[in-house]
């Protein structure tokens, strides 16, 4: 490991693969630090995506499909169902096999001339007159500092980078959902049809969703509003359901993690410093997905650090065009989004069944993706 980058990226996830890729790609030196010994485990996330701009960030293959999808059944808490279907029963999104796609993510921007350091853990940041120059790292518990002009934080929901940046305090209790998930098999599902429970009755001020694997496998998780739980924990609404859609269903795995879905309204960057995906809060505040925006965020990250580093001026104004190119792509999608969430996260049982009604009627065929569903939305009285 030298002592001097460009970029040092912090986290080997989705957003970080990306930033460390386009930033290499750039003709930067480029150092991607993830303190877990392996890329993509544990996985901490349904894996479910959009068709939508995929082939964008990977040529996706075979292996890193567990599950294409088709539709999408989503319950009121009375049991009234509103069926969403593809166009022509088109392919509309993917169950990946994230342990495969989070690794093909890093294996590209390793291609592209990042160097990846696994088992290294960022222990706090280097700042000098109020400017990001470097990282303090532990690596096979050998404590180094690593110099460089812009470190790129992308760290995840429980991001230490952001506020090591003094970008960010705790994030607050209703903009993050409390996730917990069992990988089931020996379950009776359409397995290219994913179902969401929605309502206080199965969890409040979230959903529960089940995200086919396979014939009878498949993510079945909860997300509560943190600000929302009270006696019964995440872990407790999950087991009733499970009781009930899965009486003789087997549990193989199980993992817990926060998803914030604050819609991002916090600063992204700084001096000497940007922060992408998770870390920066950068999800869709309805769905809590974070996939495709990781890898948007990290891509413009990673390309504004090019040019940033090429034209010699990395200054804060130069790392404001990362959070122009986020906005210009994501801006209005968040702000319709969180108004959407904060409609959805106070709404009684009844109204959200009523709502449900009146949608069950309406004709769902080629709406997949969540501005369609606006759109039908608001044909609602
Ligand atoms: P992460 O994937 O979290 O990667 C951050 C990386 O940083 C980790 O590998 C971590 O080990 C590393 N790291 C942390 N601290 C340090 C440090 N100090 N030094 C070095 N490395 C460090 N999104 C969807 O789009 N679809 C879904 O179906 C979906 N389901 C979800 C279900 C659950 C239960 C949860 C919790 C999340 C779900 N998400 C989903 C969200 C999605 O998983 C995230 O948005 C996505 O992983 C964000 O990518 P990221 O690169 O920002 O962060």
């Amino acid at each position: 490991m030298m002592d001097e980058y460009d970029v040092v990226v912090i986290g080997g996830g989705p957003g970080g693969a990306m930033a460390a890729r386009y930033a290499a790609a750039g003709g930067l030196s480029v150092l991607l630090i993830e303190k877990r010994q392996e890329i993509g485990t544990p996985v901490r996330c349904a894996e479910g995506v959009g068709l939508k701009d995929m082939d964008r960030f990977l040529d996706l293959e075979p292996r890193h499909i567990s599950q294409p999808i088709k539709g999408a059944t989503i319950y009121a808490p009375d049991g009234t169902a509103m069926k969403l279907r593809s166009k022509n029963d088109e392919v509309a999104g993917y169950i990946l096999e994230r342990k495969v796609f989070d690794r093909s993510l890093v294996e590209a921007a390793a291609r592209a001339g990042a160097s990846v350091f696994t088992k290294t853990s960022a222990l706090g940041l280097i700042i000098e007159k109020g400017t990001v120059v470097g990282v303090r790292v532990s690596r096979m518990d050998k404590e180094k500092e690593i110099r460089c002009k812009i470190v790129i934080g992308a760290d995840g929901t429980e991001s230490k980078v952001a506020r090591w940046a003094g970008l960010v305090s705790a994030i607050k209790l209703k903009d993050i959902e409390s996730g917990v998930q069992y990988l089931m098999t020996d379950i009776d599902i359409d397995p290219d049809n994913i179902e969401l429970y929605m309502g206080n009755r199965y969890a409040p001020g979230g959903y529960v969703w089940i995200f086919p694997k396979g014939k009878d496998r498949a993510n079945v998780g909860i997300g509560l509003l943190a600000s929302k739980i009270k006696e019964e924990r995440p872990i407790d609404y999950l087991n009733k359901f499970v009781q009930e859609r899965f009486p003789n269903g087997k549990i193989a795995e199980m993992n817990f993690g926060g998803i914030p879905v604050s819609g991002g309204n916090v600063p992204i960057y700084g001096k000497g410093v940007m922060i992408v995906g998770d870390a920066a809060q950068l999800t869709d505040p309805i769905t809590g997905g974070g996939i495709k925006c990781a890898l948007f965020s990290g891509e413009f990250a990673g390309k504004v650090a090019a040019n940033a580093v090429n034209s010699g001026d990395w200054s804060e104004k130069a790392l404001s065009k990362y959070k122009t190119e986020w906005d210009k792509m994501y801006g209005r999608y968040m702000r319709i989004n969180l108004i959407l969430k904060d409609y959805y996260v106070d709404m009684t049982d009844e109204e959200a069944n009523k709502l449900a009604r009146e949608l069950a009627k309406k004709d769902f065929t080629g709406v997949m993706e969540i501005p369609e569903l606006v759109k039908v939305l608001s044909s609602v009285d």
